[in-house]
């Protein structure tokens, strides 16, 4: 083991550098990579390619993506800030962008904090050591070494939750080929509780097995291109950006701090559906610029909201709604036709 660094001093190290959490997990294979394997197996990753194939592989150990790396320092950043719940905000003319989505990308927060804790190690250690940033774009299992680390179980909605804090976390790793006694993982404190799983209005979650992305909302709305399947399109209701319901649902977060740092202030916060239907390629990418919500593209975004606007049945929306159905984006123009045909239906049923 290194000298003075212990897990609780990299956690005072981590602190300074504005991550509420931190841990360390051995650099060993991914106990759940089996599990993640058939998860991939079984079709639930969807059109996602990036979770399949060679990628796939790389995530059974973090020393293939470093091979000296000895420990997973893993991190956590609070993003939750005092704005409502989406299972608290209702007004059918605004769309729901996923609160993770509302400030700065959390790629370029994330790096830079795991950049000055890396530095920090550095002057620290006492001699010379190899380092590699993971930001949930590494192929890494963050999730499982992250509860190895100590932070959180995994809960039922799939994200980690901290019995303080919640689950309004972005998490980040720095491999190290340090070795540093690791922390213990916390109990699973879900116990008979399945809030999310009935507030999932697609049924995304399956006790028992995880999540099926192929009907999560979050993968209509970001990472699906082309058309979302129509029966699937009442079910993503106001959400134009992801989808945070089975973490508003959660008891954890019930209590869940707010951060101060300015970067996860929401720059859009609900954006009315008629204002969004009206914007061009070059106004979404001003209004959106340094957000993950670029990774949606022009195109996505405008289908989302067009989806949006059906499922709020507005009558004010059949005029932009025509417009849209004349779209040279045969996407768009499609998803436009059947959001008038679901206002001159009238029926709101699925209308959140
Ligand atoms: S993000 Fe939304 S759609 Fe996806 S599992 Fe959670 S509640 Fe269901
Ligand atoms: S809502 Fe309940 S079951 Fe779902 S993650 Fe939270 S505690 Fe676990």
């Amino acid at each position: 083991m290194t000298g003075s660094l212990t897990a609780d001093h990299i956690r005072e190290l981590a602190r300074r550098c504005g991550f509420e959490l931190a841990g360390v997990a051995a650099a060993a294979s991914a106990p759940d990579r089996a599990r993640y394997h058939e998860w991939v197996a079984a079709g639930r990753a969807g059109k996602m390619a990036y979770l399949a194939g060679r990628r796939a592989a790389l995530r059974d150990d973090p020393r293939l993506l470093l091979e000296s790396a000895r420990s997973v320092i893993s991190v956590g950043k609070l993003y939750q800030t005092p704005w409502p719940h989406s299972t608290r905000f209702h007004d059918a003319e605004c769309a729901w962008i996923s609160r993770y989505a509302w400030g700065e990308d959390y790629h370029d927060v994330m790096r830079r904090g795991l950049e000055r804790l890396d530095g920090m190690l550095r002057e620290e250690a006492g001699a010379p050591f190899e380092s590699r940033i993971c930001v949930d774009t590494a192929p890494l299992l963050e999730r499982s070494y992250a509860r190895l680390a100590g932070l959180g179980w995994i809960g039922r909605n799939t994200c980690l939750i901290n019995q303080q804090q919640g689950s309004w976390f972005f998490l980040g790793e720095l491999l190290v080929s340090l070795g540093i006694a690791p922390d213990a993982p916390p109990p699973d404190r879900c116990g008979t509780c399945m809030r999310c799983v009935e507030a999932c209005p697609t049924a995304a979650l399956v006790a028992g097995q995880g999540l099926d992305a192929t009907l999560c909302i979050s993968y209509f709305t970001i990472e699906l291109r082309g058309a979302i399947p129509l029966e699937q399109r009442a079910g993503i209701g106001a959400h134009v950006f992801g989808c945070d319901i089975c973490q508003d649902v959660c008891p954890w977060n019930g209590r869940a701090p707010v951060t101060g740092d300015p970067a996860f202030a929401p720059r859009q916060f609900a954006p009315r559906l008629e204002e969004l239907a009206a914007i061009g390629a070059d106004e979404f990418r001003a209004m959106f610029r340094g957000t993950p919500l670029i990774r949606a593209r022009y195109s996505g975004f405008l289908r989302n909201v067009v989806v949006a606007m059906g499922n709020a049945r507005h009558e004010r929306f059949r005029a932009p709604l025509e417009k849209l159905a004349a779209s040279g984006d045969a996407v768009v123009a499609e998803h436009a036709r059947w959001a008038l045909g679901r206002i001159k239906t009238g029926d709101r049923r699925n209308v959140f």
